[in-house]
């Protein structure tokens, strides 16, 4: 049932973010349906910006603006694992650690290295997500998604959902569908050793990542050597890492430009881990926007590269990302 001014900070891992005029959580494709078809009878005569949709999951790498969505808002709540002969099919809204807990409960093996990664599968299907050499791309056979204006389902390969470095068809032709559940084709393996793989990097996790604020990951994609000049690269290749090609990580650079715990507001880069932005408490959209474009113009002066943000906004009624 659709529900009106819902809070998104409620629903965010920074805990910032304004009013969705409209929200939906779904927990089955029934849901999903039967709120699409009455979100399209309650939205007949909205103006334009008032009619997106947009899909939400774990809300670990989004940024609300402070004057929430105007349309829509479908949080996916669709979940249940089920497995075959090494073959599991997931609901999309399901989190990956509960997907991780399974794995672990069936001895199944081949999702080790998204030990601690927050979100849902579908979240990290439509980023293809990636740590410690791993990435969704790796096992996934299959993903079935809803078109949200046509309501029709579609499934497809591992293929067709051109999975490159954090990208997908969902960013790109397909950016109407609603991802549901996914299929993956992991191993068997011993239940003590995918245990402790995950929880090795769970534990990296805890160690780097200043955990303890309300935060959405990485704010900036790492750079590519090749961005650099040879003479930068001198005292830069000291920092070169595989992600999974050669970059400098942008942490490093943020570091290097001085901005360590610099802050707007209630909004600080992490003393901890400098590609993080931290919300110290009552942060805002706008005081993070503000503290984005102060290191991209830090960085920039510093070493002439354009960071590029990895976070996607969400603003009003225009979306981007
Ligand atoms: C502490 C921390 C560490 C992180 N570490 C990593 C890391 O190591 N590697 C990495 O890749 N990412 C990392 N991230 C980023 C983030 O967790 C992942 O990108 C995650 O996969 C996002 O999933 P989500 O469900 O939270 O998506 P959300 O933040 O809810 O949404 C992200 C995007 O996915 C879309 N989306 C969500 N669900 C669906 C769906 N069912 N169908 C279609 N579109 C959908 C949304 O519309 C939005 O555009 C980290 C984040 C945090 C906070």
């Amino acid at each position: 049932m659709l529900k009106q001014n819902v809070s998104l900070k409620d629903y965010s891992n920074y805990k910032i973010g304004g009013n969705a005029a409209y929200f939906l959580e779904v927990f089955s494709r029934k849901d999903l349906i039967d709120g699409l078809k009455e979100w399209y009878e309650v939205s007949l005569d909205f103006p334009k910006n008032k009619t997106q949709i947009f899909v939400l999951g774990g809300g670990t790498n989004v940024l609300f603006s402070d004057d929430g969505f105007y349309g829509l808002v479908i949080k996916n709540s669709i979940k249940g694992i089920e497995v075959k002969n090494n073959i599991v099919i997931v609901g999309a809204g399901e989190s990956i650690s509960s997907f991780l807990d399974f794995c672990i409960k069936h001895s199944l093996s081949g999702f080790e290295w998204a030990g601690g990664l927050p979100g849902t599968v579908g979240g990290a299907i439509r980023g293809n997500a990636g740590a410690f050499n791993g990435e969704i791309k790796d096992t996934l056979v299959e993903v079935e998604s809803l078109n949200l204006k046509t309501l029709k389902t579609i499934k497809r390969s591992n293929k067709n959902c051109e999975l490159l470095y954090r990208n997908s068809v969902f960013k790109n032709n397909a950016k109407d569908e609603i991802i549901i559940s996914a299929v993956f084709n992991l191993s068997s393996g011993n239940r003590k050793d995918i245990e402790n793989k995950i929880r090795e990097r769970v534990e990296h996790r805890n160690l780097k990542h200043p955990l303890e604020y309300p935060n959405i990951g990485s704010i900036f994609k790492n750079v590519p050597i090749e961005k650099f000049l040879d003479i930068q690269m001198k005292s830069l290749s000291q920092y070169i890492k595989n992600d999974p090609f050669s970059v400098i990580p942008a942490a490093k650079l943020i570091f290097l430009a001085g901005l360590k715990g610099e802050r707007v507001g209630d909004v600080m880069v992490s003393p901890k881990h400098t590609n993080f932005i931290v919300n110290m408490g009552n942060g805002k959209a706008s005081e993070v926007k503000r503290l984005i474009g102060f290191i991209k113009e830090r960085v920039k002066e510093e070493f002439n590269v354009e960071l590029e943000e990895e976070i996607m906004y969400v603003n009003g009624g225009d979306l981007n990302g």
